[in-house]
């Protein structure tokens, strides 16, 4: 397939939001494309060459994109940036340049997608000492034979600005309508994705094999599941009339959730976000083979930092001090972790995930054995209010969060958030019930002590409807010293000339930033806002939600993703929940 449709399908998805005309033109594309480059189609779609697991990253800086444009053009890199300066994007800035000079040279051959695929993938495959120098050559090769609009969607997946706005779910629709013919079969597609978190392996096997392939997917070793998510209950009585009669608690312990794969040897770890994560628990790879009693196994458990002495758990900010990229060997010895097991979703060849709860707390039992590192999480069949408070009282002192209550009888659903796991927090009993995941989106330059430093942050929900980040409140509480020092290095890199067009805000701040840290916040209330657009029109007309008093907690969540943060439907549930609460208490 030539690069010159896919640029031009990519040309008019730019141009509009609307999720229907984003699906018609993704069916368009779709039926044109040969189906063995449907799964290369779909990752580019995304700005990505591999699904987020594999961790192939092109990481090339804007520094070196401008070299190879140069090269390719024969225009000095100080025009080039000029041009970028003009329009804070170089994938247009590219495009200008690349228009005068083709006024004046024949273009060598058409480009096709494969080879852009190709040479991308061999890009994001270089390291060493030589390999700027040859990642430029790739460059300047590929924008040498590449129309003007050609080297703008070149230079986008490039540099990570792609931003067509095209949520999963969008790609999902257009897929079923395009191979199966209809958008009812989304469905199938989902579960796919859910088990192997592969949009690109979903797409090429619904083109080649229809709905028949996509019933075949299952579970397989080293490749991540979507995890399963809990819905939020504020009180015991609501657990329990959601709950029935007898289900299980457990402790919900306040660290990482890992998802490991093991195979002998062999351990592969990944995050909540399914990244690969080996790097920062060493002790986990080396230490939990001699655990498992099965051929192979995947299993999800709580890394918790812990106290060695005492054996208490201590909260996720130890172990955040894992997460860096040297000195690891010092971290492990000086934050030491238990590793939590909590569920079992494949074992000796075969998926466990839909055994219902019950039978996969048994075999997790079986297969897994205790000991100092590697523990099952406190667990306790309840019936009542009094048994949740009971346990939840133990959890607590044993210092973890609240309770995760689950039913019985259910299976685990990959990927969806529902009522068969539930999440009953202590503090959800004051205020707003709940903190928010919400995304850095803007900065303000800090004033005195805070001078040199961002004295207040501008936050977004994630409006997962139409993949955007529309502004709630800005924060300048709950900050310590020290974590403006941090929150400042993570930030600064991400300074953008130009507002992403995802960011919805009508608040100006003085530095936008590329939307990709999420941190949490407490608030005292939701209230109705005429400046902040997170849920805009969804409550009263022209009006958004905002946090009312919000507060940083101190838990920067390295390990979510920018569209696992908060999202304008959890914030509208809150905004209900409390007015209901209100409306109850009046009523007493
Ligand atoms: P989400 O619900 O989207 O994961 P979150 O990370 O903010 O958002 P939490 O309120 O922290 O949600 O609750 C869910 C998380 O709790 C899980 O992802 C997991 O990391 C952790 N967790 C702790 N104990 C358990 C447990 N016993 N069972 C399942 N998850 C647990």
């Amino acid at each position: 397939m030539k690069f010159s449709i896919l640029s031009e399908s990519f040309n008019k998805m730019e141009s509009t939001t609307k999720r229907t005309e984003l699906t018609q033109f993704l069916v368009e594309l779709f039926e044109e494309t040969r189906h063995d480059i449907i799964s290369k189609i779909v990752y580019l779609i995304q700005g990505k060459l591999r699904p987020d697991f594999e961790g192939v990253e092109l990481g090339v800086a804007d520094r070196l994109a401008i070299r190879a444009i140069s090269k390719s053009s024969g225009i000095p890199t100080k025009n080039i940036q000029e041009e970028y300066r003009k329009s804070g994007d170089l994938g247009h800035a590219s495009s200008v340049i690349l228009e005068q000079k083709t006024q004046t040279t024949f273009l060598a051959q058409d480009i096709t997608v494969q080879r852009v695929y190709d040479t991308l993938l061999k890009i994001a495959g270089l390291g060493g000492s030589r390999s700027q120098d040859m990642k430029i050559k790739y460059i300047s090769s590929l924008l040498n034979d590449a129309t003007p609009l050609e080297a703008r969607f070149i230079l986008k997946i490039l540099l990570g600005t792609l931003r067509l706005g095209i949520a999963e779910n969008t790609v999902m629709d257009a897929l079923a309508i395009a191979f199966t013919g209809s958008k009812e079969n989304r469905k199938q597609l989902q579960y796919a994705y859910n088990v192997s978190s592969d949009l690109g392996r979903v797409a090429e096997t619904v083109a080649t094999k229809g709905l028949e392939g996509i019933e075949k997917f299952e579970i397989k070793l080293f490749n991540p599941i979507r995890p399963m998510l809990a819905d939020r209950v504020k009180s015991e009585d609501e657990a329990v009339e959601k709950m029935g009669s007898e289900f299980a608690a457990e402790y919900k312990l306040d660290g990482e959730r890992v998802q490991l794969h093991i195979e002998g040897e062999k351990v592969v770890l990944f995050s909540r976000s399914l990244e690969r994560i080996e790097s920062y628990y060493p002790d986990i790879v080396e230490k939990i083979p001699k655990n498992i009693q099965a051929e192979n196994i995947i299993l999800e458990a709580e890394a918790v930092a812990v106290n060695e002495d005492t054996g208490e758990f201590l909260p996720f900010q130890e172990l955040m001090h894992r997460r860096r990229k040297y000195k690891i060997k010092e971290a492990v010895t000086k934050y030491p972790i238990t590793v939590n097991f909590f569920d079992i979703l494949y074992c000796n060849d075969k998926s466990c995930a839909e055994l219902d709860y019950a039978k996969r707390r048994e075999r997790l039992e079986k297969f897994v054995k205790e000991d100092e590192f590697a523990r099952y999480i406190p667990m306790s069949i309840v019936r009542n209010k009094n048994e949740i408070e009971d346990f939840m009282e133990n959890s607590i002192n044993a210092g973890s969060e609240g309770l995760m209550l689950k039913s019985l009888e259910k299976p685990y659903q990959a990927g969806s958030r529902g009522s068969h796991w539930l999440k009953l927090k202590r503090e959800y009993r004051n205020e707003l019930g709940d903190s928010l995941d919400l995304v850095v989106i803007g900065g303000f330059f800090g004033k005195g002590r805070r001078k040199g430093r961002y004295g207040a942050l501008l936050l977004g929900t994630y409006d997962d409807e139409n993949d955007t980040f529309p502004s709630i409140c800005k924060v300048g509480t709950g900050f310590s010293d020290e974590s403006l020092d941090q929150i400042y290095q993570i930030l600064h890199p991400k300074v953008v000339i130009k507002r992403d067009p995802r960011i919805i805000s009508e608040m100006e701040a003085d530095v936008w930033f590329e939307p990709e840290l999420v941190i949490e916040v407490v608030a005292s209330e939701i209230t109705l806002s005429p400046i902040h657009k997170a849920a805009t029109d969804a409550i009263r007309k022209d009006a958004g939600l905002a946090l009312r008093f919000p507060k940083f907690t101190g838990k920067v969540r390295v390990e979510k993703a920018v569209e696992d943060a908060s999202t304008n439907e959890e914030v509208i549930a809150l905004y209900r929940g409390q007015k209901k609460a209100a409306h109850e208490r009046n009523r007493m």
